[in-house]
């Protein structure tokens, strides 16, 4: 494929090149088995010992509190049905999410309530905020878990974890985030947010794809998830991805040491791209919080169009972007994110979310906005809904 426009990375993001020359050599050069005593095992040992410690760094975390998975999903269904069921048999059958979460968090709920257990599911603003208010509100004293994201794939909004993470800590609640979209891309402290646990994957900040994190606080005890030998200070078990878990290391630890730079340049691109397709495109808007977002997250609405048919011209243009969220690609209901924030039908269906990472360049930014300028008039002309309105 020659020359593509990536826009797509809260969907996933390519390998850093520094990053896959640190994973190569254990795949074939060091593969020992980190369980086993002899030198090759030690050798991989230490390189998981030594990538435990980049995470825990970037956390503000111990070592001994980070637990290596094969992806976000898996982390998010750990935390929320490792807790459900560890504290179910204290008579705590009842959780809190938010309405915008991930589906490794939504349908993991979805998945407790057919066993029994109750769920409920805070309303945002328009903005996509939870409230911490709500929260309050709905902590009750069989509540076993609060799990509310840090930052939102869809439309970039950035909650007030510090704050809903204190009320937990002060109700006695079990607080898990899924930080997937913000571990290397804004500042993460779990002992400054009250975080019990927290998950990340490395492909969402230029890391190999099968390898995530759970963070779980000293303390906090979800029902191991994966039964076996005694890997991750046995609570979950099978024998480890080194080359992804050294990844995973080095990715976060470089997207962290440059999380400044980063963030400035993912910035640009998107306040050129936001403020171009506001001002010269009639009809648009800016979907989540125009402040406290992600810094590389656009999501903009097109009145009177379909998402898929602006993805497809875009492909045509050689430009990868996606309709609200990759994991809803496979469907034609509007956006649970975007009915959640009071989005008409209308209005939602025309939605794209434009997403910059560090690989990124000014001139993508703008061939995406002479391509949006030219397309969506073209397809405007043709649409029986755009006739009616105008
Ligand atoms: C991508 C994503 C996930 C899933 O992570 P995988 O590693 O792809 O399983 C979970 N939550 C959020 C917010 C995400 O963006």
């Amino acid at each position: 494929m020659n020359q593509v426009i990536y826009l797509d990375n809260a969907a996933t993001t390519p390998v850093n090149e520094e990053v896959l020359k640190e994973m190569l050599p254990w795949y074939a050069e060091f593969y020992g088995n980190p369980s086993s005593h002899y030198s090759i095992g030690y050798e991989t040992k230490e390189a998981i010992d030594k990538a435990r410690e980049q995470v825990a760094k970037a956390l503000n975390c111990q070592p001994n509190e980070v637990y290596f998975t094969s992806c976000g999903t898996e982390s998010d269904n750990w935390a929320i049905k490792g807790s459900a069921f560890q504290l179910a048999p204290k008579g705590k059958k009842h959780l809190i999410t938010s309405s915008i979460e991930h589906h490794a968090v939504l349908h993991s709920m979805k998945a407790l309530e057919k066993q029994g257990f109750e769920v409920t599911y805070l309303p945002v603003d328009s903005k996509g905020v939870v409230s911490p208010a709500d929260l309050q509100a709905a902590i009750r004293p069989d509540t076993a878990l609060v799990s509310i994201m840090m930052a939102n794939n869809e439309i970039g909004t950035i909650e007030p974890i510090a704050e809903l993470g204190a009320i937990c800590r002060e109700k006695g609640v079990w607080f898990h985030t899924d930080a997937v979209q913000a571990a290397g891309t804004i500042p993460i402290d779990v002992q400054a947010m009250n975080i019990d646990m927290l998950s990340l994957s490395a492909h969402k900040f230029n890391g190999p794809k099968g390898c995530g994190v759970l963070y779980i606080r000293k303390g906090v005890l979800p029902l191991n998830h994966l039964d076996g030998g005694g890997q991750e200070h046995r609570r979950r078990a099978g024998t480890e991805n080194i080359a992804g878990i050294v990844g995973l290391g080095k990715a976060l630890e470089m997207a962290v040491s440059h999380l400044d730079e980063k963030a400035a340049h993912q910035k640009q691109l998107r306040d050129y791209v936001v403020n171009r397709i506001l001002t010269n495109i009639s009809d648009t808007r800016l979907n989540g919080d125009p402040e406290n977002r992600l810094p590389g997250n656009a999501n903009i609405s097109f009145l009177a169009l379909e998402g898929e048919t602006i993805l497809l011209d875009l492909d045509m243009h050689g430009i990868c972007c996606s309709t609200g969220s990759a994991c809803n690609s496979d469907s034609l209901d509007p956006s649970h994110v975007l009915l959640a924030i009071g989005l008409p039908h209308e209005i939602a269906h025309g939605t794209m979310r434009f997403s910059f990472g560090p690989q990124n360049t000014m001139k993508d930014a703008e061939t995406l906005c002479d391509v949006l300028e030219k397309i969506i008039p073209q397809r405007r002309a043709m649409s029986p809904i755009w006739n009616t309105l105008k």
